[in-house]
């Protein structure tokens, strides 16, 4: 086992969005998938972490967010 290897169930309690980046944005099997980057919140190893786009509405804000936002 290398140190780079994390055995932990991330649990949505402890992640935040101000630490997650967009790794990548795509398409693949005609949905889009987008990759973040994440943090373990128990090892702090990164993680790239696929997610698939199910529903798209319009938020309720402009963009860029401000980073306040995140507060
Ligand atoms: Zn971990």
């Amino acid at each position: 086992m290398t140190s780079m290897e994390c055995p932990h169930d991330l649990d949505a309690e402890y992640l935040y969005p101000s630490d997650a980046d967009v790794l990548a944005i795509d398409e693949s099997d005609g949905s889009i998938r987008i990759t973040l980057a994440l943090p373990c919140p128990d090892c702090g190893a990164g993680l790239s972490v696929d997610a698939r786009v199910e529903d798209v509405e319009e938020g309720d804000f402009e963009l860029p967010l401000d980073e306040e936002r995140y507060d």
